[in-house]
């Protein structure tokens, strides 16, 4: 296929080159994925765009912003080539997901925040390549058993199959470990599978991801729960090391009056309904889901876009969005807020709930809403909400939507006593990974909070070159002392 595409001398191009995408009003009434992806051609000219910048003192390159370390110039200069499977092996040397990174990273504040043409004209569409890189991958390339070194006679344990997980498995099975992935739900994946919508990231493609990692000999075990089944303390038994990578899925609430009203759901239930349980297809599936004419969602980070444009695909009248401070502080990405308002869904800006209200039968019927200025920075950086007194309101919600945040899932800490945590209940580990129990190390979400899939993925990457490391002999563990430290200090 690459040998068929016409290759173009390269000039100065200001801008990436475009994305097609389904149609706003189109796609509201469907979930298939918005961005429809770029072609070969259209790939081989953005990868034209790079300079193929060498590294020099004092210059950050776009390779610097990526925390699994892709070559990113090695990979581009073959896409430029025309030489896609060159490419994409470049990439899978450091990168397990490439189809999931490529479409749902903030690579605009990574790798492409460091590109040098993205200092006068549009950075090289990196994210875009990796994408159409994985994609090509998948349609084209055979699907036998990947070859991995001869066994090592080491057994590891990997405990949730989310980004992290499958770092870790991916990254330990190409060194020759044997490794098993301890998963709770189904399937692996993690929020890929259970949070992120289908109109962001096909569930097709997270398999086809999950299948890549099995065909290096990783052991899947799908419907396990670490802690109600086997501990961390038995799993050790069998393994020579464990890695917890159970994420922040335990939902946080506003705890305010009315809060356990009929329709009054937390994003973490909405979206598994719809994504993992495909709520959405009912009742060719058997799980419900059930959406009012109005919806209200309470946040403004990834999870509540993704909810608000669920809910339009749901078929709700009206999506709107409540969200504490203004435009410039929205945690979502940007792509994501400019889709959903593309989409239709309102804004209601620097607003706060204050109460849900209910009708006599106990279904959610308003959110009582109050106007908020911003004040000085808090310690998060971000200008501090204001409540104006006086300026309360009330929206009408048949459905009202939390995404204010999630918590580590406890379950692992609860049931493994001499695995230290913060306050915050994030497990404790010090820069490689290692927690205070030997042999075990966390990753991702549960030591980190709730974060990024490719920050999770970085994790995992230091813990596997850690955990290698202690495989092939260094045993070495940091003292008690630095984990009572790390949990004080969090
Ligand atoms: C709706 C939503 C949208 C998001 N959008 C983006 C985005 O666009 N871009 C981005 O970079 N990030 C996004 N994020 C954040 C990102 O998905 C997470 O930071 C990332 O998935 C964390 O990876 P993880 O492997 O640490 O944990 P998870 O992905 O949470 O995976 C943890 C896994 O462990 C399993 N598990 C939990 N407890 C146990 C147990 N006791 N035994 C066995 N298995 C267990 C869980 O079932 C799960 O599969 C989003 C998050 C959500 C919720
Ligand atoms: S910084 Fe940008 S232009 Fe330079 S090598 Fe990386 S992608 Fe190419």
């Amino acid at each position: 296929m690459a040998d068929e595409v016409k290759k173009e001398p390269r000039k100065i191009v200001p801008k990436k080159y475009p994305m097609p995408e389904q149609d706003p009003k189109e796609r509201t009434k469907n979930f298939n994925e918005v961005p429809i992806g770029q072609d070969a051609q259209t790939a081989i000219l953005e990868a034209q765009r790079c300079l193929q910048c060498k590294r020099g003192p004092n210059r950050k390159l776009c390779m610097d912003g990526c925390p699994v370390e892709i070559e990113i110039p090695a990979f581009i200069k073959q896409v430029q080539e025309g030489n896609f499977e060159e490419a994409i092996k470049i990439i899978r040397q450091k990168q397990n997901l490439p189809a999931v990174c490529g479409r749902v990273c903030p690579y605009e504040n990574q790798c492409e925040g460091n590109c040098v043409v993205g200092k006068k004209n549009e950075p090289v569409g990196i994210g875009r390549l990796e994408r159409f890189l994985a994609d090509w991958e998948r349609k084209e390339m055979k699907k036998g058993k990947i070859e991995v070194p001869p066994s090592t006679g080491k057994k590891v344990a990997v405990v949730g199959g989310g980004p992290a997980g499958l770092t870790v498995a991916g990254d330990l099975a190409r060194l020759g470990h044997k490794v098993s992935v301890f998963e709770a739900l189904q399937y692996c994946g993690g929020v890929l599978i259970y949070g992120i919508p289908e109109f962001r990231l096909p569930k097709e493609i997270v398999k086809a991801e999950v299948d890549y990692i099995s065909r290096m000999g990783v052991d899947i075990k799908n419907d396990f729960v670490v802690g109600k089944l086997d501990t961390v303390d038995e799993l050790l038994q069998e393994h020579d090391v464990v890695f917890v990578a159970t994420g922040a899925g335990l939902p946080d609430w506003t705890g305010l009056v009315g809060e356990n009203l009929n329709g009054i759901m937390s994003a973490n239930e909405y979206l598994t309904r719809v994504n993992l349980m495909k709520a959405f297809k009912f009742p060719e599936y058997d799980t419900p889901i059930r959406v009012g004419e109005r919806v209200v969602t309470i946040g403004g980070g990834n999870v509540a876009m993704d909810c608000a444009r669920t809910s339009l695909r749901l078929g709700c009248k009206e999506s709107v969005i409540l969200y504490r401070r203004s435009d410039a502080e929205l945690p979502a990405r940007r792509e994501e807020i400019h889709h959903a308002k593309d989409e239709g869904v309102r804004f209601e800006l620097l607003a706060a709930p204050l109460e849900f209200i209910g009708d006599e039968c106990g279904n959610v019927k308003q959110v009582k809403a109050i106007r908020m200025q911003l004040g000085e920075p808090d310690a998060s950086g971000r200008r501090r909400p204001i409540k104006i007194p006086g300026s309360e309101f009330l929206i009408d919600a048949q459905t009202v939507l939390i995404a204010i945040g999630q918590s580590p899932n406890p379950l692992v800490p609860m049931t493994t006593p001499d695995l230290k945590t913060t306050k915050e209940g994030t497990i404790a580990v010090d820069e490689e990974g290692r927690t205070s129990k030997k042999a075990v190390w966390a990753g991702g979400d549960i030591a980190s909070g709730a974060a990024t899939v490719i920050l999770a993925m970085g994790d995992g990457k230091r813990a596997a070159k850690s955990m290698h490391k202690y495989l092939l002999g260094d045993k070495s563990w940091p003292s008690p002392e630095v984990f009572e430290k790390l949990s004080c200090e969090m």
